[in-house]
C-alpha cells in the first residue's frame, strides 16, 4: 500500500505540474491521437535534429494517466536518438506487460506500472508513447 501511496503522488505531481506542457512555434512533427474509450486526447510535437529528439511537448485533455505519462514521456526521450527512444517506449510496453523493467532516464516512469493491473487504463498510459513511435517513425 505505501508503494501504491507513493506511485500515485508521482503520478498526481506530473499530472497537476505537467512538464513540456505547450506547443512549439514552428519546426516540430505534430502527432495527434486518442483514446476515445476514456476521451484522453493528445497532440505531441517532436523537434527533431537529425536522428536525435531534441525536445517534445504535449498539449491536449485527458485524464491524470494519460497526461502524468505525457509529461513524464517527454521529459525522459529529450536528447534521445531514435533507436534510444524506440528502445524506451518498447521497455515502457513492457512495464505495461507487467514486465520488471528500470527507468533509469527518469524512474518516476515506474510509478505508472500499477496501470498493468487495470486494463481498461494501459491505453492510457500509453497513448503519449503510441504518438512518440508514430511520430518517430514519421522521422526515420
Ligand atoms: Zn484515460
Amino acid at each position: 500500500m505505501q508503494l501504491d501511496d507513493l506511485y500515485r503522488r508521482v503520478i498526481m505531481d506530473h499530472y497537476k505540474n505537467p512538464r513540456n506542457r505547450g506547443t512549439f512555434d514552428e519546426g516540430a512533427v505534430t502527432i495527434n491521437l486518442n483514446n476515445p474509450t476514456c476521451g484522453d486526447k493528445i497532440s505531441l510535437q517532436l523537434q527533431m535534429d537529425g536522428d536525435v529528439v531534441k525536445a517534445a511537448k504535449f498539449s491536449g485533455e485527458g485524464c491524470s494517466i494519460s497526461l502524468s505519462s505525457a509529461s513524464m514521456m517527454t521529459e525522459a526521450v529529450k536528447g534521445k536518438t531514435i533507436e534510444e527512444a524506440l528502445e524506451l517506449a518498447d521497455r515502457f510496453s513492457g512495464l505495461m506487460k507487467g514486465e520488471a523493467v528500470e527507468f533509469e532516464e527518469l524512474e518516476d516512469i515506474e510509478a505508472l506500472s500499477g496501470v498493468n493491473k487495470f486494463p481498461a487504463r494501459i491505453k492510457c498510459a500509453t497513448l503519449a508513447w503510441n504518438a512518440l513511435r508514430k511520430g518517430i517513425e514519421h522521422e526515420a
